[in-house]
């Protein structure tokens, strides 16, 4: 066991703030043992900022209530309290604890035990250092520190066993090494391929968080996803998406990670990209399966539809820069106003990963000019039936029969002012209507 008193210069010193070391002092004032532990020793070691620290302590869940006023029984049962601290941040304060029976989806866990047992339970050496902010003493018995120096990620103890308590760690793994850029152990790497099989006995909603953890942490997704293929693991869980050429597991990586302030669909467009070359019906099949919430499987579902009618021909306008304002019109029109700058996105994402493997792919700068076309056509010209300056019972003073007339004329009418938004009056339009019916008829 290795036990530093301090870190050495090299490794930025864990610094959490303020508020965080008066939770430690109160618990210690308590005489309860605490330290810092987890993700956030690990991304301050890393010189990554991190707003979460938890802790690990001597004190049971029944203690930890007592001490602090603002508590959340996040997960009683597993020994952890949610504490607010003062600057109203939440912190998971998780009582030292070991695992007694694991099924590999499912742990039992003890009460009762040291600092060392605690951080033996935890899944990779750079998860399991733990640094206590008063005594300013690093506790890392499995050299996460020298993994964390070296870029490896590495399991705790035996791989295979660590790796049968519980499945989710396989995919764990695989996010935490693309997340830093890390190579992977040989013997920790041989057990997550050896888990793959055994992946379908996890629930599908752990799988999801994954990747949603995976789409939102991970600069370059297609790190991971080619990771999750190598490893056997896209087969069982996602075998269409396994299937699907090599720019599909690349597709999100060229749109920006998602978490940023204001911009929650980020997330939804990295999962569209990537599930968009499987086509509608498969793309919304595979999301389903994921128990994706139904408004995040028809989006995923409209975008994939989208590329498959017009990715391909549009992005093959873009190359000629051949898109003409009326394409782009039709484009709005097809995808929907709310709907055709996020499909651009979309689109961008693919034709980069198509680009980035030599395979074609529009010019970027070509992407984005015409991004700010598309956003001047769909807000600023009638798109849709809604916008035209005529409606139904226009048509049927001009003599258009009720029923299912009325909807074809009317789609006429639009494909018209879509070729030339300035015929938009109900003078022209009314006196395009006999030219329509009988294109119609
Ligand atoms: P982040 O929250 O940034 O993704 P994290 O390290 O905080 O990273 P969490 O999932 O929040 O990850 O878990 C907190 C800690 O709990 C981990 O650092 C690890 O020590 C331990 N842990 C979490 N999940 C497991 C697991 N499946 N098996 C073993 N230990 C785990
Ligand atoms: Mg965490």
């Amino acid at each position: 066991m290795t036990l530093q008193r301090t870190p050495p210069a090299a490794w930025p010193r864990p610094d959490p703030p303020p508020a965080v070391v008066r939770l430690v002092e109160a618990l210690e004032g308590a005489g309860h043992e605490t330290w810092c532990v987890g993700g956030g020793v690990r991304d301050a070691m890393l010189s990554h900022p991190s707003q979460d620290w938890d802790l690990a302590t001597a004190a049971t869940p029944a203690e930890v209530q007592r001490i602090f006023r603002r508590v959340v029984p996040v997960g009683i049962e597993h020994g952890t309290v949610g504490v607010l601290d003062t600057e109203g941040r939440l912190h998971e304060v998780t009582t030292f604890r070991r695992d007694v029976r694991t099924d590999g989806r499912h742990a039992e866990v003890a009460f009762g035990v040291s600092l060392d047992d605690d951080l033996a339970r935890r899944d990779f050496t750079i998860n399991a250092i733990a640094w206590h902010p008063l005594r300013l003493e690093l506790r890392d018995p499995f050299e996460g520190a020298g993994d964390l120096a070296r870029g490896v990620l590495r399991a705790v103890g035996d791989p295979t066993q660590r790796m049968r308590e519980d499945r989710l760690r396989a995919l764990r793994a695989i996010r935490f090494a693309s997340r830093y850029g890390f190579s992977v152990d040989p013997a920790t790497w041989a057990a997550v391929r050896e888990s793959a099989p055994a992946l379908t006995r996890l629930s599908m909603e752990r799988v999801r968080q994954e990747l949603e953890k995976t789409m939102e942490q991970v600069t370059h997704p297609g790190d991971a996803l080619e990771r999750w293929r190598d490893a056997g693991a896209l087969q069982v869980l996602l075998p269409s998406l396994a299937a699907a050429p090599a720019h599909a597991l690349r597709a999100a990586d060229a749109l920006g990670r998602p978490g940023l302030p204001g911009r929650p669909g980020r997330r939804l467009n990295r999962f569209s990209a990537v599930f968009a070359e499987l086509g509608s019906p498969e793309a919304e099949r595979a999301a389903r399966h994921l128990r994706m919430s139904n408004a995040d499987v028809s989006w995923i579902g409209a975008m994939a539809r989208g590329w498959k009618d017009h990715g391909t021909s549009l992005g093959a306008d873009l190359c000629q820069e051949g898109a003409t304002d009326a394409g782009l019109r039709r484009l709005a029109a097809a995808m929907g106003r709310t709907r055709v700058l996020p499909f651009l996105r979309v689109c961008a994402g693919l034709w980069g990963a198509i680009r980035r493997l030599g395979e074609g792919g529009a010019d970027p700068a070509a992407v984005r000019r015409t991004y700010r076309r598309v956003a001047a056509v769909a807000w600023r010209d009638p798109i849709e039936l809604a916008d035209l300056a005529v409606d139904g019972e226009d048509l049927q003073a001009a003599g258009v029969p009720a029923g299912p007339a009325i909807g074809h004329v009317l789609r006429g009418l639009l494909a018209v002012v879509l070729e030339d938004p300035t015929r938009n009056t109900r003078e022209h339009l009314l006196a395009a209507v006999p030219g329509v019916r009988g294109a119609a008829g």
